[in-house]
C-alpha cells in the first residue's frame, strides 16, 4: 500500500469521474428497497434514456462493470442453440464472441482486421445468409484500436427479425449513439468512461422487442444475477422484489456523472471529445506516432497509437506514470508490446489532460 496517489487517468477506462460523483460516494448508504433509493433508480433511468436516445421503458444500470451489461444482454437474449452474428475487429468484439459461445449460442464471426472498421454491409450480408440469427452484435467504439464501427446503416435489421446488439462501453457519451434512430434493440455500457463514474454500473437499454423475446424464452436465463427480467421486476415494476442488495452509493454516484452530462448536454458533450481527441491525435502525429484506427472512422476518446520508431513503450508508460502520475493503457493483442491507448474521457476530456500528457512525453522523450 503506497498511500492514496492521486492520478490523471488517461488510459482506456477508468476515467477520472467528475467531482460530483466522487462526492456523491460519500452520501448515506439506503437500503436495495428504500423508497429514496427506488426513486433515485427511476431517475437514473430516466436520464439513461436521455443519454441512449431512447424511450425504451427496460433502461437500467446492471450492478457490475461494463462486461457485465454485455454478459446480462447475450444471456438474456439467446437461447442455447440460437444463433449470434458478431461483428470482430478487435478485443471486444472477441469478447462477445466468447460470452455469446459460453452461453451455448452458435456464432457466426464477420470479421475485419485491427484498425479498420467493420463494413456495415458484410455484417447485413451474413444476416441475409442466416436469416434465422436471432441476434446481430457490434461493438460501437473498439477499446483497442481506436476505431469507431458505423452503426446507423445496421437500423435495416428493423425489417427482420434479428435483434441489433450493440457495445457502447466506450462509446456512450463519447459519440454520437442514437439508440432508437438507428433500431437499436439492446445496448449496454459502463459508469467508467465517458459517463465520469467510477466503476461499479452497467447502464442497459432493451427495445420493446427485445423485451418480448426476452419474455418468450422457453429456457430460463442460465444466470440469475444477469437475468434483465429479474432485474426489471426489481427496479421498475410498481411493486417491486428483491433480487439482489444492489449499491446505492454508486447510484449516487452515477447520477451525479449523468446530470452534469446533461447538463452540459449530449451533443456538446460529444463536440468536447471530439475537439481535445482531435487536439492530442494532431500534436501526437507531430511527434511521430502513428494512428493504429484508419482514417474517417477514428475515436476522439480514445486514441490506440504507436510509438516513434525506437521507442519502447512499457518503459516509456512505467515513467509516466511513476513521475507524473499519469496512466495510459498499452497495446492489445497484435499490438500489445508497441502502442498506447490513452483515453480523454468524461471529465478528463478536458485541455488540461492533453497539455499534461504531452508535457510529460516531452520532457521523458528530451
Ligand atoms: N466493451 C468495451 C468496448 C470495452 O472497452 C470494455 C472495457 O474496457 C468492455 C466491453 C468491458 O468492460 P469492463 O472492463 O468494464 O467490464
Amino acid at each position: 500500500m503506497t498511500g492514496h496517489n492521486e492520478r490523471l487517468l488517461l488510459g482506456p477506462g477508468p476515467s477520472n469521474p467528475y467531482p460530483e460523483a466522487m462526492e456523491a460516494l460519500g452520501r448515506p448508504v439506503l437500503g436495495h428497497l428504500d423508497p429514496d433509493y427506488l426513486a433515485l433508480m427511476a431517475e437514473i433511468s430516466a436520464q439513461l434514456r436521455e443519454v441512449f436516445g431512447t424511450a425504451n421503458e427496460l433502461t437500467l444500470p446492471v450492478s457490475g462493470t461494463g462486461s457485465a451489461g454485455m454478459e446480462a444482454c447475450l444471456a438474456s437474449l439467446l437461447q442455447p442453440g440460437e444463433k449470434a452474428i458478431i461483428g470482430v475487429n478487435g478485443y471486444f468484439g472477441e469478447r462477445l464472441c466468447e460470452v455469446a459461445t459460453r452461453g451455448g449460442a452458435e456464432v457466426v464471426r464477420v470479421e475485419a482486421p485491427w484498425g479498420r472498421a467493420m463494413d456495415p454491409q458484410a455484417l447485413l450480408d451474413a444476416r441475409d445468409a442466416d436469416p434465422d440469427a436471432r441476434l446481430l452484435a457490434v461493438v460501437a467504439a473498439e477499446t483497442s484500436t481506436g476505431v469507431r464501427n458505423d452503426v446507423a446503416p445496421l437500423a435495416a435489421l428493423r425489417d427482420t427479425d434479428t435483434l441489433l446488439l450493440v457495445d457502447a462501453v466506450t462509446a456512450l457519451g463519447g459519440n454520437e449513439l442514437r439508440v432508437d434512430d438507428w433500431g437499436i434493440d439492446a445496448c449496454y455500457s459502463a459508469s467508467q468512461k465517458c459517463l465520469g463514474a467510477p466503476p461499479g454500473l452497467a447502464p442497459v437499454t432493451l427495445s420493446p422487442r427485445a423485451v418480448d423475446v426476452m419474455r418468450a424464452r422457453t429456457v430460463p436465463v442460465r444466470s440469475f444475477y444477469l437475468d434483465l427480467g429479474l432485474l426489471h421486476d426489481y427496479y421498475l415494476a410498481p411493486t417491486p422484489k428483491y433480487h439482489h442488495t444492489a449499491s446505492a452509493t454508486m447510484a449516487y454516484s452515477l447520477h451525479a456523472g449523468l446530470g452534469r452530462l446533461l447538463a452540459e448536454g449530449r451533443e456538446a458533450v460529444w463536440a468536447r471529445h471530439t475537439e481535445i481527441g482531435t487536439k492530442l491525435q494532431d500534436a501526437l502525429v507531430k511527434r511521430g506516432f502513428g494512428m493504429i484506427a484508419q482514417a474517417g472512422n477514428r475515436l476522439a476518446q480514445l486514441t490506440a497509437t504507436t510509438l516513434p520508431e525506437g521507442i519502447e513503450e512499457a518503459p516509456l508508460r512505467r515513467e509516466l506514470l511513476a513521475r507524473y502520475g499519469i496512466e495510459v493503457g498499452g497495446g492489445l493483442g497484435e499490438f500489445a508490446g508497441r502502442a498506447w491507448r490513452i483515453g480523454l474521457m468524461g471529465h478528463a476530456a478536458r485541455e488540461r489532460s492533453v497539455v499534461a500528457l504531452l508535457g510529460a512525453v516531452d520532457e521523458l522523450l528530451s
